[in-house]
């Protein structure tokens, strides 16, 4: 009876999680929530090489903003992973969207991506920016130049005043001691190898949108 009673509750728990390809979650995700230093292994769990190429330099922008550093780890132990959600996740126009880590009993550090969605590389981009902040305790800014906002991210977007603010009572950050700053986003362009895209902390908006175009105003959750 015993037995019994495990493979029920085995089988809800698979019913219950998000059907990722592997089916597998991370055991790390704890790390995600850290204040000091965060040594985060990320499970590509996804075929798209555009989404997986953006995802590392997105989480290279998350490593010059926080205290911590992060790597490709495809055993039980990664704290983040990207994949694709089952369709009944999504409404029509959202891209993605992440665990939300003040729900505890349900935070597992997964970010899923709508497959229905075809998005071009500067999209990818700010999406993976946006729900990996997610991931690190960020709501969404009613600021539309916020990376944070929720419709239709378009390249101008940056770290505002108040993304900032929060983020800093729940990390360490890297420099910015006040939330006095804004941090623009530039668009990484290189390969996979070249990870080394610049970034600014001026208070200026860069014209990212000439880098690329926009599908639509989709909504990243
Ligand atoms: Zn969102």
């Amino acid at each position: 009876m015993q037995s019994g009673g495990s493979l029920l509750l085995i089988s809800l728990m698979i019913l219950d999680s998000p059907a990722y390809a592997k089916n597998q979650t991370c055991e790390d995700y704890a790390e995600i929530r850290k204040a000091g230093h965060m040594t985060i292994g990320v499970s590509f769990d996804i075929p798209d090489p555009l989404i997986r190429e953006q995802f590392r330099h997105a989480m290279d922008f998350w490593a010059t903003v926080l205290d911590m550093e992060w790597h490709s780890d495809e055993t039980s132990s990664c704290a983040i992973r990207v994949g694709y959600g089952v369709p009944e996740m999504f409404d029509s126009d959202d891209i993605a969207q992440a665990d939300d880590p003040d729900l505890t009993a349900t935070f597992r550090g997964e970010i899923a991506f709508n497959a229905a969605f075809a998005i071009t590389p500067l999209e990818a981009y700010l999406v993976c920016v946006h729900e990996i902040g997610h991931l690190l305790g960020l709501d969404h800014n009613p600021s539309p130049t916020s990376v944070m906002y929720a419709v239709g991210l378009e390249g101008a977007e940056k770290l505002e005043a108040a993304d900032i603010s929060a983020l800093s009572a729940r990390h360490r950050m890297r420099q910015w001691k006040d939330a006095g700053q804004h941090l623009s986003l530039e668009f990484p362009v290189g390969t996979e190898s070249d990870h080394s895209f610049s970034w600014r902390t001026e208070q200026v908006v860069t014209e990212l949108s000439e880098l690329g175009t926009k599908s639509g105003a989709g909504v990243v959750r």
